[in-house]
């Protein structure tokens, strides 16, 4: 017997910001919700105003987890201490594993436009906080779009599929699931779900019913799934719909860690004192 997933909590998320300015909502890491083992933090930005997003994240360090960055439109270009740089543009993923510790910026490679995307922090193991630091960073047509049925499209960027598609990125601690879900009117996206696995949904665009669940979950909502091992995700009829004729939203899904989180801005860790000696590290320069 298959256990159909529902919506156990729906997060509006809160309107905050964060490096130099950069105005977001935070929808995981704040007091409606802390963390989702192993999501540690979930944020959404998006605006056309320069003044919402032109001061970037100038450099600063992270320890202990990955930063996973998913951009929707416009362009950031990021530089670390160990030397890599690059851009990554709408569509294009970065993974960022900051293990035993980095020091990083990102900022807007635009003056004027729209930049939307996501950030998620993943938490690492106990046994691999430490670990070097690495990078995925993978352009959009590089990712797998799987059509699923007629009207259900599933962009790939970890995890792979039930009929198969593979997820371009590589995570052997939590197998993370990400992906891009867009549904055409009136369409069902359904799909097992390995029941060990804490996962929630964000809706881009237009609203969808989860299983049975009441009321819908709308645009800009963060919906925690219930446990269970299959996921039923429908949009509306057309005639329903309001302006949009297109339903997106993210699946997110990964293995809860169940260790102890102790966090302090941009390091996590499993106790105080691991969070000291980041601390430590950093000021003496050899965090990165
Ligand atoms: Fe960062």
């Amino acid at each position: 017997m298959k256990t159909i997933r529902s919506v156990k909590q729906v997060i509006t998320g809160i309107p905050t910001s964060d490096g130099d300015g950069v105005q977001l909502t935070r929808l995981i890491g704040s007091p409606q919700l802390n963390q989702l083992d192993p999501f540690l933090l979930f944020d959404a930005f998006g605006s056309n105003k320069p003044q919402d997003y032109i001061g970037g994240f100038p450099a600063h360090p992270h320890r202990g987890f990955e930063t996973v960055t998913y951009m929707l439109a416009g362009k950031m270009r990021h530089k670390d201490s160990a030397g890599n740089q690059g851009v990554i543009c709408a569509g294009d993923v970065q993974w960022m594993t900051a293990g035993k510790g980095i020091i990083h910026s990102e900022m807007p490679e635009q003056e004027q436009g729209l930049l939307a995307g996501f950030q998620l922090w993943v938490n690492l193991p106990a046994k691999a906080k430490m670990i070097a630091p690495k990078y995925q960073e993978v352009a959009s047509a590089n990712i797998k779009t799987e059509i699923q049925v007629e009207g259900v499209s599933i962009k790939v960027l970890a995890g792979d599929t039930e009929q198969g598609t593979k997820g371009v990125i590589v995570n052997d601690y939590v197998a993370p699931i990400y992906w891009d879900i867009t549904l055409k009117p009136g369409t069902t996206f359904n799909q097992g779900l390995a029941s060990e696995l804490n996962g929630f949904i964000y809706v881009i665009a237009g609203s969808v019913k989860v299983a049975d669940h009441q009321p819908l979950i709308e645009a800009g909502q963060l919906a925690v799934l219930t446990a269970g091992d299959q996921l039923q995700i429908q949009s509306q009829q057309e005639e329903q719909q309001k302006a949009q004729q297109e339903t997106r939203l993210l699946l997110v899904a990964a293995k809860p860690l169940n260790e102890p989180v102790e966090r302090a801005g941009p390091f996590v860790m499993n106790n105080k004192q691991q969070i000291q000696q980041a601390f430590a590290d950093y000021q003496a320069g050899t965090l990165a």
